[in-house]
């Protein structure tokens, strides 16, 4: 008998027939016998569209986001429709359900008297996809025998008031998941929790930024001390490439933490960036497995690195990205330009996603997401005011049609040569780079190439990464349960 909590994501209940799937699922473990704690998302597409309720409620438009409140019941009651039979527990969900559509009505009507949305605002109003989606399931399960029980995880999962983009406030949230939810499955029952959402030690909603059911179910898998954390998804595991990039791309059966973490940072969209903070310490292995397909073993995500003679494990590519250069003659020893550029950028509210700067210190370059990039040009200018006019600093230019491709493998540690046959293979097909960047993690090398070559850069160094899988599956890394 093992310990597992599980997290369903937003495609893996996002119709009858996948939450049919995902009861399947659970009711198999616990027929091995096993003890589960549940996760899941909203179903997909419903917190874009309680998004979306925010804005139009804002801009005094009320059909809209009536519209959307009919649209949340038309598909949760498709769910309730499609997989509960008795009329009685039909209709006790369903009261439940229209409880809640009131509720974000009404929060709706308050947005539309005052006419803006606040983060702590928006955070109550997109809370409602898992609160709505894990009532659903927790009935449809219970109707099925199984002994299934909603829990809204802002009791336990307590945060500071990061509103939108919350982090949990460690010791309390321990306290009262090795607590209070711990209990619920020593007393035999299987709590199917919210993701996504915690609350301030006062009680309000916060929640984990975008994608952040995965974390949750995480920080619940490290304090409830389970032996698995599995990432129920709708692909086969964590692949070598984006399939769309590289027909050729494959699933690899194992990858580090320190791998899947680099992965997910650079643009992988498997599983959320903060996913494996929790469970690193405690060595809480992580499963990515696809709902749709549960013979397949997926991805096992664990502490050990192992080099294969070809290192290189996946490839990542970033689009949509500008890359902006800070450069003058004028810099080199001045201190303090690096830092102040960076701190503008965080106030114009850009997350820097890769940054390098040659030893000359005659210029530097970073990478922000296009949207923000003429935002972060011009606050770097206006920071860098007194060093332009005295030319200490000529100019911050902006490159767009740039991506970010990045190379992982925890094995490149300590391993001479990995960078020599990325930038080789680059060469011999004449793919020029514009600046590289290697973190003293050693697990990952990115790098800036132009747009017109990602698919090009991509095809030739995933060839490496499918060298890796093969190898791997020779020496039998990473293999099934
Ligand atoms: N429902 C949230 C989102 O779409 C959280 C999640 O699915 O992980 O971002
Ligand atoms: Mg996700």
């Amino acid at each position: 008998m093992a310990r597992y909590t599980m997290k369903f994501g937003g495609t893996s209940v996002g119709s009858p027939e996948a939450i049919a799937q995902v009861v399947e699922i659970v009711k198999d473990f616990l027929a091995e016998g096993h003890e589960l704690a549940v996760v899941v998302s909203a179903m997909a597409g419903v917190t874009d569209m309680l998004l979306e309720s925010a804005a139009a409620a804002a801009a005094r438009d009320r059909a809209r986001y009536l519209a959307i409140s009919d649209e949340l019941r038309r598909m949760h009651t498709k769910v309730i429709e499609g997989l509960i039979d008795s009329d009685a527990d039909r209709a006790a969900i369903d009261a439940e359900m229209e409880e809640l559509l009131r509720s974000h009505v009404e929060l709706c009507e308050a947005v539309y008297i005052l006419g803006e949305v606040t983060p702590r605002i928006s955070d109550a109003l997109v809370s409602f996809g898992e609160r709505l989606s894990s009532r659903v399931i927790a009935a449809v399960m219970q109707a099925r025998a199984l002994p299934a029980r909603q829990l809204d995880s802002e009791a336990f999962i307590v945060t500071d008031n990061q509103f939108g983009d919350a982090e949990p406030l460690w010791g309390e949230t321990e306290a009262r998941v090795a607590g209070s939810l711990r209990q619920e499955l020593d007393s035999g029952l299987t709590p199917i929790i919210t993701g996504f959402i915690g609350a301030t030690p006062d009680g309000t909603i916060t929640t984990l930024g975008r994608g952040g059911s995965d974390y949750s179910a995480a920080i619940i898998a490290a304090y409830l001390d389970c032996d698995e954390l599995i990432i129920w998804t709708d692909v086969d595991g964590v692949m070598t490439t984006d399939p769309r990039l590289d027909k050729r791309a494959r699933v690899l059966p194992y990858v580090s933490y320190q791998e899947i973490g680099e992965l997910a940072f650079y643009g992988a969209k498997v599983l959320h960036p903060k996913t494996v903070q929790p469970i690193i310490n405690r060595g809480i292995p992580l499963r990515v497995r696809n709902t749709f397909n549960p013979k397949h073993s997926g991805t096992l995500v664990g502490a050990r690195t192992q080099a294969s003679a070809t290192v290189i494990k996946a490839v990542t590519g970033i689009r949509d990205v500008s890359m902006l250069t800070v450069s003058g003659r004028g810099m080199l020893g001045v201190p303090g330009i690096a830092g102040r550029t960076f701190l503008a950028s965080a106030k114009a509210g850009a997350n820097i996603l890769m940054i390098s700067q040659s030893s000359s210190e005659q210029s530097f370059c970073f990478t922000v997401v296009d949207p923000l990039a003429q935002a972060v040009k011009t606050a770097v200018e206006t920071e860098l005011q007194r060093e332009i006019q005295h030319n200490n600093v000529d100019s911050v230019d902006v490159l767009s049609d740039i991506v970010i491709i990045t190379v992982v493998g925890s094995g490149m540690r300590g391993t001479p040569g990995v960078a020599g046959r990325v930038f080789s293979l680059l060469g011999e097909n004449r793919i020029n780079v514009l600046a590289i960047a290697q973190g003293s993690s050693e697990c990952s090398i990115s790098f800036i190439i132009a747009e017109a070559d990602l698919e090009r850069a991509v095809g030739k160094l995933h060839s490496l990464a499918l060298e890796t899988v093969e190898n791997d599956r020779i020496n039998g890394v990473g293999s099934p349960y």
